[in-house]
C-alpha cells in the first residue's frame, strides 16, 4: 500500500523547504523526503539574490535592476521579481530579526572569511555590526586553533580593497583547554554556556580580556561566526560590553554555524507548517507515464511507493547529486528529466580554471510554471515542478545568486503544486 499525501517535494535544502512550506501555506497535505544533509551547513548564511551579472559585473548595489537583462532561461527570467520577493518576504517571516536587510532592495557589502567583500540580500544580525558602508574602524580576531580564519591576511585582503575604514586583524589564543583543531560547534557551545576553560575564569570574559589588549581605538571588532549556538545575542552582548565596542560575526567556510542556525530555523518553521519530514531515505525512481502516480523511497533496502498529486524536485545541482554525470553525459537521476549539455565533455569546461565552465549552469530547463522541459520544449510530466539548484542556466558561484534562486523558485512551485491539488 503507498504511502499518500497531496504534495511530495524531494530534497531537503533551501528549495525544498521553501517550496514545501509554500505548498502547505496552500493548505495542502505536504511530505517531504530528503536523503542527505543539504548544502545549507556548507553555506554561509548569506542569503544572496544577485551579487554578479552572468557577465561578470558587479559587485551589483541593485539587483533587481540587472533583472531584465538575464539570459532567457535563467531561474529569475522564468519566475520574474514578484516571485523573488515572495521568497524573500517567506524568508523575512521564517527568520524574524535574526537576519537584516529587509528594509531595502539594495545589496549589503558583508566581510567574508577569505577578506573579500559579499554583495548579498540578507545577512544574520550578527555580522550587521561588519558592514562595509560602515567607516568605523574594524579590528578582526582570529582563533589560533581555528584553522579557516586567518585574521591579519582577511584584514589586509579588505585594506587591499580601499574601504571607507581601516582594518586591522591579529590572533589570539581562545582558551588552553582545546584540542589541536575543535569544531566550530565546541567554540560556541564553550561561549554558550560561559564555560570556566582557563585557570577557572569563565570563557568570555577571558575572550574579552585577551582582546582587549589589542584594541587600539577601533570602534568594532570581528570574530569568526562561531559566537555562540544556542544564545548568539547573549554571547555577542557579553562581548561588547566588555570590549567597549560593538562585535560582528564574519562569516565562515564549512561547517558554517550561521548555516546550521538556518537549517534549524527552516526545520522548525516546515514543523509550524505541519509538514511531515523523513531525512536518510534517498528517492529512487518513480511510476507513471505523462503524469507521476508515485515515487519509489529506498527505506533501509526497501523500495516503498509514495504516492501524491504534486511533485517538487528539489535535489540540489551537481553538489547535492541532484544533478549527476559521467563519461557519458549529464542526466537528472530520478526521473530522467532532460539537462542540456554538449555532446563533446572537453566543451562542459573552459581551460582557464576561473573561467566560464559550462557544467556550472547545468541543471533542468523548466517552462515558467517550473515543469521540467524536454528536449523538444514540451513539459517532462504535468504534476512534475523544480526548485533550487537542480535547475540550469545559471551560475550560482560566479553570480552569487544561490538562495534567491532557491527562494523564488521554491515559493513559486510549491505555492502552484498546493494550488493544483
Ligand atoms: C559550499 C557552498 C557555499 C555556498 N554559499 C552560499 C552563500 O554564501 N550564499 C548563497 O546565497 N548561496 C550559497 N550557496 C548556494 C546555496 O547553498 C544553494 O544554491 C542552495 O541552498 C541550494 O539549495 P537546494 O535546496 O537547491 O539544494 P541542496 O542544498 O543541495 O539540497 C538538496 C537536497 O536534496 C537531497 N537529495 C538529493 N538527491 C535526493 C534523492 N534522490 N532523494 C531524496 N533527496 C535527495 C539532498 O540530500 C539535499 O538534502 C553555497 C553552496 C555551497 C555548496
Amino acid at each position: 500500500m503507498a504511502i499518500e499525501q497531496e504534495v511530495l517535494v524531494i530534497g531537503g535544502g533551501l528549495a525544498g523547504a521553501t517550496a514545501a512550506i509554500a505548498a502547505a501555506r496552500t493548505g495542502a497535505d505536504v511530505r517531504l523526503v530528503s536523503a542527505k544533509q543539504p548544502t545549507l551547513r556548507h553555506a554561509s548564511g548569506l542569503i544572496d539574490v544577485l551579487g554578479y551579472t552572468p557577465d561578470g559585473e558587479g559587485p551589483l548595489a541593485e539587483p533587481f535592476e540587472h533583472f531584465a537583462d538575464l539570459p532567457e532561461g535563467h531561474p529569475y527570467e522564468r519566475v520574474g521579481r514578484d516571485a523573488v520577493e515572495a521568497g524573500l518576504a517567506m524568508f523575512d517571516d521564517i527568520c524574524g530579526d535574526s537576519y537584516e536587510g529587509k528594509r531595502t532592495d539594495r545589496n549589503a557589502l558583508v566581510p567574508t572569511f577569505g577578506g573579500r567583500l559579499k554583495p548579498t540580500a540578507r545577512y544574520s544580525a550578527s555580522a550587521a555590526e561588519g558592514l562595509a558602508s560602515d567607516t568605523r574602524d574594524m579590528l578582526l580576531v582570529g582563533f589560533e586553533r581555528l584553522v579557516g580564519f586567518d585574521a591579519p591576511l582577511a584584514a589586509a585582503r579588505l585594506n587591499a580593497a580601499d574601504p571607507p575604514f581601516e582594518a586591522r586583524g591579529v590572533t589570539v589564543e581562545f582558551s588552553a583547554d582545546l584540542t589541536a583543531e575543535p569544531k566550530v560547534t565546541r567554540f560556541a557551545h564553550l561561549l554558550d554556556r560561559d564555560e570556566s576553560t582557563d585557570a577557572g575564569r569563565p570563557v568570555r570574559s577571558a575572550l574579552a580580556d585577551r582582546v582587549v589588549a589589542h584594541l587600539d581605538g577601533e570602534a568594532r571588532v570581528g570574530f569568526p561566526a562561531v559566537l555562540g549556538d544556542d544564545h548568539p545575542n547573549a554571547v555577542r552582548d557579553e562581548l561588547a560590553d566588555r570590549l567597549g565596542a560593538a562585535v560582528f560575526e564574519v562569516p565562515m567556510g564549512p561547517p558554517s554555524l550561521p548555516g546550521l542556525r538556518l537549517e534549524d530555523r527552516l526545520y522548525d518553521a516546515l514543523d509550524a507548517a505541519g509538514v511531515r519530514i523523513e531525512t536518510g531515505n534517498p528517492v529512487m525512481g518513480f511510476a507513471g507515464d505523462d503524469r507521476i502516480e508515485s515515487v519509489t523511497v529506498d527505506r533501509n533496502g526497501a523500495s516503498v511507493p509514495y504516492a501524491a498529486e504534486q511533485f517538487v524536485l528539489a535535489t540540489g545541482g551537481l553538489v547535492g547529486k541532484g544533478i549527476d554525470s559521467d563519461r557519458d553525459g549529464v542526466a537528472e537521476p530520478i526521473f530522467d528529466c532532460h539537462v542540456p549539455h554538449p555532446p563533446d565533455r572537453y566543451d562542459w569546461f573552459d581551460d582557464d580554471a576561473f573561467g566560464d565552465h559550462r557544467f556550472a549552469r547545468f541543471g533542468v530547463d523548466p517552462d515558467r510554471d517550473l515543469r521540467p522541459l524536454d528536449a523538444s520544449g514540451t513539459p517532462e510530466f504535468e504534476n512534475l515542478r523544480a526548485a533550487g539548484s537542480v535547475l540550469g542556466n545559471y551560475d550560482f558561484a560566479a553570480e552569487k545568486s544561490g538562495s534567491g534562486v532557491s527562494l523564488a523558485t521554491g515559493v513559486r512551485a510549491g505555492r502552484l503544486a498546493g494550488e493544483h491539488t
